[in-house]
């Protein structure tokens, strides 16, 4: 099960292969496969293992090219703005192939400039809840309905850093025709909960 085997486009595979990945990790190897089949999955990984490209290549692979018309269509959730800022280098060295869009919403950064990388029709939103929330009560007729696939990356210091109301109300404005995805360290019982009010069959994955 090397990334040749995952049935990639070329634009994903190069980008992968630009980054220099040659050997997937063992959750990438074992989550990869499921995510591609659009199964919701619950895994347990934290950082180090690989877990960030384990949910940006199957979306990349996913999303394949912008659609102007289409608002956004994928949504990652970070705790911090810190992880957020990795993911959206990860996101641009693996999508550099694409053309795919991509916005950061993160607290501590200019309304304003965000608002106008929202106008460009972005494909992917990286974001931290509160900031999130924040523009979606600001901005008239932005919405997540659009949005087929939803990330909520260490989802226990989402939970740990108090955003649990904010999750609440987001899973609330997505469609049901989403996949989502969390992962997460550990798994306490908030987060489990949440895991069954938002996951839909979820696979469970452990290393
Ligand atoms: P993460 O756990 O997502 O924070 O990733 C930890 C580090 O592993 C990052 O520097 C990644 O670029 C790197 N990495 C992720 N997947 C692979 C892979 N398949 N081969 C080599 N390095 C990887």
């Amino acid at each position: 099960g090397g990334f040749e085997s995952l049935g990639l486009c070329s634009e994903v595979y190069r980008g992968v292969k630009r980054k220099g990945y040659r050997v997937p990790t063992p959750i990438q190897r074992k989550t990869m496969p499921l995510i591609l089949s659009g199964a919701d999955v619950v895994a347990m990984a934290r950082t180090g293992s690989g877990k960030t490209a384990a949910f940006l290549v199957p979306m990349l692979q996913k999303l394949r090219q912008h659609v102007p018309q289409a608002g956004v269509r994928a949504l990652i959730l970070s705790p911090t703005r810190d992880l957020a800022l990795q993911t959206l280098k990860f996101t641009k060295e693996l999508g550099r192939f694409t053309d795919l869009r991509t916005s950061l919403l993160v607290g501590g950064d200019n309304m304003e400039d965000q608002f106008e990388e929202l106008a460009q029709n972005p494909d992917i939103i990286i974001a931290t809840p509160g900031r999130l929330m924040h523009h979606l009560s600001e901005v008239e007729g932005m919405s997540l309905r659009t949005v087929e696939y939803v990330v909520f990356d260490e989802a226990d210091s989402l939970f740990g850093m108090g955003f649990a109301e904010q999750l609440h109300k987001i899973l609330s404005q997505l469609s049901d025709m989403r996949q989502t995805l969390l992962f997460s360290a550990t798994m306490p019982s908030a987060l489990a909960e949440f895991a069954k009010a938002g996951l839909r069959d979820p696979q469970l994955v452990r290393l």
